[in-house]
């Protein structure tokens, strides 16, 4: 018996397949900062100001990351 179903789409939200935006005139959160996000861009920072997040490729660093330490 399958517990776990895969859940694709909520309730609620009709099934219906639309292109996933975030509204076209958003700008970034940041104060001092005018950047407007792309609608396809949840966060609701600009590229410079979102949160880092630093790649995890299986517990192996990145060159990119070792780089940035040096
Ligand atoms: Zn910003």
């Amino acid at each position: 018996m399958a517990t776990t179903a895969l859940m694709a789409t909520r309730p609620g939200q009709g099934g219906r397949r639309r292109p996933k935006t975030y509204g076209g005139n958003r700008r970034c959160h940041s104060d001092m900062c005018d950047t407007r996000l792309s609608r396809y861009n949840n966060s609701e920072f600009c590229f410079r100001h979102a949160p880092v997040k630093y790649p995890r490729l299986r517990g192996v660093f990145t060159e990119e990351y070792e780089a940035s330490r040096a």
